[in-house]
């Protein structure tokens, strides 16, 4: 079966995914509207500058309709913009969020001197560590008990697991290292 995989095109690193997603052999859909979530079997909310995203999502009656798809099951990364769109809360004012991801995050948390940076994270499941690529990345500042951390950079977790829902700090998008949306489309077959 080819996966079809939404890449949520507001603002942000979205071709980037897209193109992962086909390197990975899905068919990329650019979702911009509630209608273009019909039909999806995995999504990604890309990297970018989260309260705009939330702020267009909000401005095109996606919040709700997002919230419910992936509440709903449809597997789902959200890479650095996308994993703080994904969550409860920040610990900063508030902002749009979905709050289907039960964490909290601090954005731009690594701090200002060290904006951008790469780094090799070892990542459960995979055998090899993963080259993660920071750009003004948070951190989970608190995690609820049904999340699963699956990589931390200084003892801050940079990857977690909540169900169908995956979160990275970092840009898998941005390598070409095609595990991490591999291990979404599997999440979409195996259903
Ligand atoms: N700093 C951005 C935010 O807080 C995230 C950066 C990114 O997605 N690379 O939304």
């Amino acid at each position: 079966m080819t996966v079809r995989a939404g890449v949520l095109a507001l603002q942000g690193d979205f071709r980037e995914h897209a193109a992962a997603l086909e390197r990975a052999g899905a068919e990329a859909v650019l979702v911009r509207t509630p209608g273009g979530l019909e039909g999806l079997d995995a999504l990604v909310l890309p990297g970018g500058e989260s309260t705009t995203i939330g702020k267009l999502a909000d401005r095109f009656g996606l919040v709700g309709p997002l919230r419910d798809a992936i509440a709903g099951g449809l597997p789902t990364l959200g890479t650095c913009a996308g994993m703080i769109f994904l969550a409860r809360a920040t610990t900063g004012p508030p902002q749009v969020q979905l709050g289907v991801l039960d964490v909290v995050v601090e954005r731009n948390a690594f701090g200002r001197q060290v904006d951008s940076f790469e780094t090799d994270v070892v990542m459960e499941g995979f055998d090899d560590p993963v080259h993660a690529v920071f750009i003004r990345a948070p951190w989970i500042a608190e995690i609820g008990p049904d999340v699963e951390v699956l990589a931390e950079v200084d003892g801050h977790p940079v990857a977690v697991r909540q169900g169908r829902i995956l979160a990275t700090s970092f840009h898998p998008e941005l390598t070409g290292d095609g595990r991490i949306p591999t291990l979404l489309l599997a999440m979409a077959v195996e259903g």
